[in-house]
């Protein structure tokens, strides 16, 4: 496991668990609107690989949290490209912690064996745009077929899990938007994030807009028609 990061404590980052998060270097995306550039790019990983931290020391500092904490959350760049993830996961189950994984969905084959290991208590996928456009805006290693099918396995699956989407207003076009919402109809949660321009891995970019609060309420409510709960997190 390449670990970049801990966040020691959370409650805003797994619905109804006081968390711990944990962070993966390195992903398979390239979104330009990433405000995290230094754990997905590789030459600025090379920087900071210094910093990383061993697993046994995460396993350590989550065995000393038995009993204050009830979950951990695996983030990113992307775990799922770490090829011992599986492994690590159910280290922390066993434990005695729930798991929540954050990913970007282009690993389905990960998730169809995560949840097959029971593994994973809560999944949160990003639903970045319509599963067709998604190489325009996160690079060519994204393949449509598989965040499709990672959509339909977290729909179809009897974990708990949520999508959610940053909105960028020079992106979302109402026509990407009625996209999305045919696809995601049926899922059980939907979070509409809203865009902070300022670092970003393509500068272009840092000088795009987000919805403002009004607009993205707007938006929550056709995917309302659709999606049993819908929030905006601004
Ligand atoms: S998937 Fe997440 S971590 Fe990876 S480039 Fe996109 S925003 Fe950054």
């Amino acid at each position: 496991m390449l670990i970049s990061g801990i966040q020691p404590f959370t409650m805003l980052d797994y619905p109804g668990e006081t968390a711990a998060i944990i962070f993966t270097a390195g992903c398979n995306f390239r979104c330009g609107y990433c405000h995290n550039p230094e754990f997905v790019v590789p030459e600025l990983l090379a920087k900071i690989k210094n910093n990383f931290i061993p697993e046994t020391a995460i396993l350590n500092f989550l065995e000393s949290r038995r009993g204050l904490l009830t979950g951990v959350v695996v983030s990113g760049g992307e775990p799922t490209i770490q090829p011992d993830l599986l492994e690590f996961l159910k280290k922390i189950k066993n434990l005695g912690f729930k798991v929540k994984l954050d990913t970007n969905g282009n690993r389905p084959e990960f998730l169809r064996a995560a949840l097959a290991a029971r593994a994973l208590d809560y999944i949160a996928m990003d639903y970045k745009t319509s599963a067709s456009a998604y190489p325009a805006l996160v690079g060519p290693l994204a393949v449509a077929e598989k965040i499709a099918a990672s959509r339909e396995l977290l729909k179809n699956s009897d974990v708990e899990y949520e999508f959610r989407a940053t909105l960028i207003k020079e992106v979302h076009s109402d026509i990407l938007l009625t996209a999305m919402q045919e696809e995601l109809a049926g899922a059980k949660r939907f979070f509409l994030q809203q865009f902070r321009p300022g670092i970003t891995l393509a500068a272009a970019f840092g000088a795009f807009h987000p919805f403002s609060v009004d607009e993205m309420e707007e938006i929550a409510t056709k995917f309302r028609r659709v999606i049993p709960h819908v929030a905006v997190r601004a």
